[in-house]
């Protein structure tokens, strides 16, 4: 039951009313089939009895008035199939979007970005054939196979029976291949989405790989993979064309063995001319579905082995919840209190560890700066702050309650942030500042940046407010891209703020800016500066300096400074890489 065929069927339950109205709209289509084969069948044994040409006209124009509503009720299932298409994949999609949202950053680490979105993007697309065409068309096959076949055994049971057999094995036989085209199938789609991934890295590297003179060297690898999918695509074709050429095989014998057999019949008296002619239509209309079925088995094989990577996913219990009775309250009132008691915390899939018995407070209202060398564990302590990730051992509490008793929600609402890594939406530059609160009014919008130090770089672009900002804010630098990061911080409202290495891709003009905004907003929050320039930090009351995870000392600039410990040797390091 774990299979994928299963697992995308039980999601078909919940568009289970737009199938259903599939399958009756296709069973009428096949019942107008038969309809139709029966005046072909009673019209051509008029012809060869000599019966009156009204007679012969009535059944041959109830045959086209037939196919004249097949074609109508055909292009009406197609439109419509379009439809539940459309909702199918929209219901996914957005299961799989809430449910990486859910998993958060601690899953996502573990996955290529470019791997997830070929999968939320096309592999949700590649699911629709056997969602919303395999599954309808096989509940008709069986119904029409059973009606017609049953029909056709009332009257000769050896053709019935033939027939019924044909059916059988046109219908097995693909379910039988599967396991091989499922593996042939699987290789197909991951080197489809390892190549997507490669050539997203590569698109969004494209300064970079410019900058070193590595074009050309990316650009091999990347005709490497091509070569590799392009030979993964014609394996899968293979696989895929001898399931098609049994299947073809396999209706053109049911069809001859039975046609022969009724033929035989017909000579021996067992049937008469009209029953054969019947035999004859029906044969066809019993098969017609069964080449569709296998159309869309066809068209299906990419979901089937693109679906159990869908269902990891979906299965991936989400480790970062509520608390069954999460707090919404305690952090309302005036400035909370951050304390961090014996923390300890590595990264999934990592041994060493990030953060090692770590213990500090940020009192009420207090700013502190959290310093130290690269990977010292300054962004994991933000990471466990928002609770993207929850510690191994000890505990974080605000005011006193520890993070994991309060809900999500709540707990990310009181704190605001301003990642190392500015994102900003395509979109106005207003409209990236108001995302931080919703339905906030323009003065507010306009009154955060101003505190952020941006209006005026706002107001004199062309279109204010109303610039479009493209992609990751590409059309702005980098210290622009952070005083509207800042902004939407203060924009927020929220009475613990977190600067993440604000002031690290930014020149010195904009670096005292960014310190000045710094130093006025300290006085309005519980905050936390992670610095990476200690000139910015200077008056901060206190600075925590961590290397490897350990917190080394601590106390006030010039206590640091006196101490003559790790802070000073940071100061030095960086007077020396600055004269560089
Ligand atoms: P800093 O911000 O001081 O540069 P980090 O907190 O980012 O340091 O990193 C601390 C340690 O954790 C480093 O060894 C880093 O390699 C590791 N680390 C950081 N983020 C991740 C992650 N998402 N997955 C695995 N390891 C990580």
């Amino acid at each position: 039951m774990n299979s994928p065929y299963f697992r995308l069927a039980g999601f078909a339950l919940s568009i289970k009313k737009e199938l259903s109205l599939k399958i009756l709209l296709l069973l009428m289509i096949v019942a107008f089939s038969i309809l139709q084969a029966f005046m072909l069948a009673y019209g051509t044994a008029g012809v060869f009895s000599g019966a009156a040409p009204s007679t012969i006209f009535f059944y041959y124009a109830i045959a086209t008035v037939c196919i004249l509503i097949r074609a109508v009720l055909t292009g009406k299932q197609e439109v419509y199939t379009k439809k539940i298409a459309g909702r199918a994949k929209a219901v996914l999609r957005s299961q799989l979007v809430n449910k990486l949202i859910d998993l958060g950053p601690k899953y996502q680490s573990l996955k290529r970005s470019g791997r997830l979105q070929s999968l939320v993007t096309d592999g949700v697309e590649y699911a629709e054939p056997y969602l919303v065409n395999y599954l309808p068309q096989a509940v008709v096959v069986v119904i029409s196979s059973l009606c017609i076949g049953g029909y056709i055994f009332s009257f000769d049971w050896k053709v019935g029976v033939i027939l019924m057999i044909a059916v059988v094995i046109a219908v097995v036989t693909p379910l039988l291949l599967m396991p091989f085209i499922k593996k042939a199938a699987l290789e197909y789609w991951q080197g489809y989405a390892v190549l997507n991934a490669q050539y997203i890295d590569a698109m969004q590297g494209m300064n970079t790989l410019k900058a070193l003179n590595a074009v050309d060297r990316k650009g091999h690898e990347l005709y490497l993979s091509a070569e590799c999918f392009r030979k993964r695509q014609l394996h899968w074709t293979f696989f895929s064309l001898i399931s098609s050429a049994t299947i073809f095989l396999m209706l053109a014998v049911g069809k001859y063995l039975t046609v022969g057999v009724a033929t035989f019949d017909m000579a021996a008296g067992i049937l008469n001319r009209p029953e054969l002619l019947v035999i004859l239509f029906l044969v066809i209309e019993c098969m017609r579905p069964i080449s569709d079925l296998d159309q869309a088995w066809h068209a299906s094989y990419m979901g089937l082995s693109v679906a159990h990577e869908i269902f990891e996913i979906l299965d991936e219990p989400v480790t970062i919840v509520d608390a069954p009775q999460a707090q919404t309250g305690g952090m309302d009132e005036g400035f909370p209190r951050i304390a961090f008691k014996n923390v300890s915390f590595r990264y999934p899939a990592r041994t060493e560890y990030a953060l090692k018995n770590v213990s500090f407070t940020i009192e009420p209202g207090q700013s502190v700066a959290i310093v130290g060398k690269s990977g010292g564990g300054k962004s994991t302590i933000t990471n466990l702050l928002l609770r993207f990730y929850d510690v191994e051992e000890g505990s974080i509490t605000i005011n006193g309650t520890d993070l994991r008793d309060y809900s999500l929600e709540y707990l990310r609402s009181k704190i605001a942030i301003v990642f190392q890594d500015t994102y900003l939406f395509y979109g106005t530059v207003a409209e990236n500042i108001g995302m931080a609160a919703e339905h906030a009014r323009e003065e507010e919008i306009i009154d955060a940046a101003k505190m952020a130090n941006a209006h005026p770089f706002i107001i004199r672009m062309k279109n204010g407010y109303q610039t479009l900002v493209g992609e990751r804010g590409a059309t702005l630098s980098g210290g622009e891209k952070q005083r509207i990061a800042i902004a939407r911080a203060i924009l927020k409202n929220a009475p613990v703020l977190i600067l993440d290495e604000a002031t690290s891709s930014v020149d010195a003009a904009n670096e005292h800016m960014i310190q000045s905004t710094i130093g006025k907003l300290a006085q309005r929050y519980t905050s936390l500066i992670v610095a990476h320039r200690l000139s910015t930090i200077r008056n901060v009351e206190r600075i925590f300096v961590f290397d490897q995870g350990v917190l080394k000392e601590y106390g006030s600039h010039d206590e640091l400074i006196a101490k003559n410990g790790a802070y000073k040797q940071l100061l030095e390091a960086q007077a020396i890489m600055e004269e560089e």
